[in-house]
């Protein structure tokens, strides 16, 4: 019988796991937000099997050339994950979908298309950041359509940084003007577009973020079990969701005081 000092010290490490954040909306005066994501990276992120960012990582973002400190820092606390020898993967949210090559190669992410298939522990499932969910909001849904052409974000990309700065600044004195009320407002996924995505990919699960109304939301078509799990924000506190084998949970983690 093996003795039972040779267990691994850390549990994680026994346990096979994926994790998934999301919504984050990282900026460089929110400390409470960024302190807890650097200790969730150097901790919990550094046991699982991968580590999954589903969009809005940051509260804007304005071009990989921006060079700022923040932005910097952050792609070296993220890469010392990958570099542990846990991939990280990122897909794209609505208000930092110019994040291009050059900072996901810094920051050791893996950029993924805005949908996409994975296989977790044998269950496939699909991720997304979620925005493309809400199509109630159709004046929203036409600026994504024109706003993900390659050619919108080269126009975009080619102004000069201080014209992006300006107007990324705009858009937070705009939303911080509404006191955070822009939040409430997203509107949440229409059902028949879940149902529609799910079936298109041929999955029965779905993990995304985007509404921030953290919940997992268990759902019948035709006799047929689905599942829709939609990870918190981080504007009061640290969300995360743990998928192991047969299990998923949905975590929330108190600011660092
Ligand atoms: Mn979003």
């Amino acid at each position: 019988m093996m003795p039972f000092f040779f267990l691994p010290a850390r549990l994680g490490h026994f346990m096979s796991h994926t994790l998934f954040i999301a919504d984050l909306h990282l900026e460089s005066d929110r400390e409470d937000i960024s302190d807890l994501f650097c200790k969730f990276l150097k901790n919990e992120a550094r046991d699982a099997d991968a580590l999954y960012i589903l969009g809005d990582l940051f509260e804007v973002w304005f071009g990989d050339d921006n060079p700022s400190e923040y932005p910097a820092f952050i792609a070296t606390q993220i890469k010392a994950v990958s570099d542990s020898g846990v991939p990280v993967y990122y897909i794209h949210g609505n208000r930092d979908f110019t994040i291009g090559r050059r900072y996901a190669k810094k920051s050791g992410m893996t950029l993924l298309p805005e949908a996409k298939v994975i296989d977790l522990y044998g269950h496939p499932t699909l991720i997304m950041h979620g925005d493309s969910l809400c199509t109630l909001d159709v004046a929203y849904q036409k600026f994504r359509k024109t706003s993900r052409k390659w050619w919108w974000k080269a126009i975009m990309l080619s102004l000069p940084l201080s014209y992006r700065q300006k107007m990324a600044r705009d858009i937070r004195e705009k939303s911080k003007n509404k006191k955070q009320s822009v939040d409430l407002t997203i509107m949440d996924v229409t059902q028949d577009e879940v149902e529609l995505q799910m079936q298109k990919f041929g999955v029965d699960r779905l993990i995304h973020g985007h509404t921030h109304r953290p919940a997992i939301h268990q759902f019948d078509v035709n006799g047929q079990a689905f599942e829709r799990i939609v990870l918190g924000d981080w504007y009061t506190q640290g969300s995360v969701l743990k998928v192991t084998a047969d299990h998923v949970d949905l975590q929330t983690q108190a600011f660092i005081a």
